[in-house]
């Protein structure tokens, strides 16, 4: 999901994304506000007057949640946890942190500096408001006062992984210093707050009071990534005990770069064997026979297995030290089924990612 979103602009060293659906929001947003809210707020404007309104308060809600996202993120980098991206998804944003292991009062820190920049924001909107009086300025900032107020009260709600759920979870884990037991109990208020979202949604469908269906979505999406959320930290808790040496594999077949692919099919065609160390010359690489594509036999005659591999210099190797978390995201992030252990430049064998789920599935039934 998160793949699905374009670069915006770079601030601060930090990438802002949009996700796909912010565009289809963004134009929701402002249509909605041209057609409705403000002819209803200040009647007997034109239609060009009512659309200019719409896109104004739609890209200014669009500036406050950057703003929003963009003070968790410089707290998280005075802290020196490093962000690299933000993607910004209809209700808010999320964070690409770099850092795994937070002490409890740096998430704290983080999480809350968002709701209260949004509280700021929507303080500093309502003067304006009062400011400029009734009229058109006066609509757009009355919007936005409401909208930045109702943005920091929602994602002060103490659920995981909402902003309150991530500082009440730095609490719980500095009360009980247990990750999964704090993971836990906040990601159950996610799923409660995500109940309580659903059941208002269904009401206001019945009734027609309230936007119901956009409750429901988001009471949905956000009962889906609480119960993800948790998962993650336990899967996290299982394979960071798991040292890589335990999952080596070293004995795969050894390949010549030049041999070419047809003369590798016929010698292992009844084999279970799927990933071959292509080595000599100077070259070092994985072949992986998942990722090659079908091809014409012709073609296999004059594709040597070098042009398949992909060289180490590519991946990014393990090392022996490393933990199995380490190696599942590293297989993740590159979408592999094997990477290469090495050990100052020294090929140890390979991690595959099948013996990582299957030793995470064996340890999470039976401990
Ligand atoms: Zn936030």
């Amino acid at each position: 999901m998160l793949q699905k979103s374009g670069r915006l602009f770079r601030i601060f060293g930090i990438d802002i994304r949009l996700h796909f659906s912010w565009y289809f929001i963004a134009l929701l947003i402002a249509w909605s506000l041209s057609a409705a809210f403000f002819p209803t707020l200040l009647p007997g404007k034109t239609v060009t007057t009512y659309w200019i309104m719409g896109v104004t308060a739609a890209l200014l809600l669009f500036v406050s949640v950057v703003l929003h996202e963009l003070s968790h993120s410089l707290v998280a980098k005075a802290k020196n946890i490093g962000v690299e991206s933000i993607t910004l998804f209809f209700f808010g944003g999320v964070a690409g942190i770099t850092k795994e292991d937070m002490k409890p009062a740096d998430e704290f820190q983080m999480a809350i500096a968002g709701p209260l920049f949004s509280l700021l924001l929507s303080g500093l909107f309502y003067l304006l408001h009062i400011a400029v009086g009734n009229d058109v300025v006066g609509a757009i900032t009355q919007y936005l006062y409401e909208l930045n107020f109702i943005l920091a009260l929602f994602n002060l709600v103490p659920g995981y992984p909402l902003d309150g759920g991530r500082a009440f979870r730095a609490i719980l884990y500095w009360k009980y210093k247990d990750l999964r037991k704090a993971t836990y109990i906040a990601a159950q208020g996610g799923k409660f707050f995500a109940g309580v979202l659903i059941v208002l949604g269904i009401f206001g469908l019945f009734t027609g009071v309230g936007p119901g269906l956009w409750f429901i979505l988001l009471g949905g999406f956000l009962y889906f990534i609480a119960g993800m959320s948790y998962e993650q930290v336990v899967m996290k808790e299982i394979l960071n005990k798991i040292p890589v040496k335990q999952l080596i594999e070293s004995r795969i077949p050894v390949i010549r770069p030049e041999t070419k692919f047809s003369e590798l099919v016929r010698k292992y065609a009844g084999s279970d064997e799927e990933i071959f160390l292509v080595r000599g010359g100077g070259f070092e690489g994985l072949l992986d026979t998942h990722r090659v594509e079908k091809m014409p036999s012709k073609l296999q005659e004059v594709t040597s297995v070098k042009q398949l591999a992909r060289p180490f210099s590519q991946l990014k190797p393990l090392s022996k030290t490393a933990d199995a978390y380490t190696a599942f995201r590293q297989l993740s992030e590159q979408n592999l089924e094997a990477l290469p252990v090495l050990e100052k430049g020294k090929f140890l064998g390979i991690v595959m990612k099948r013996r990582v789920m299957r030793q995470l599935i064996w340890r999470a039934k039976y401990g």
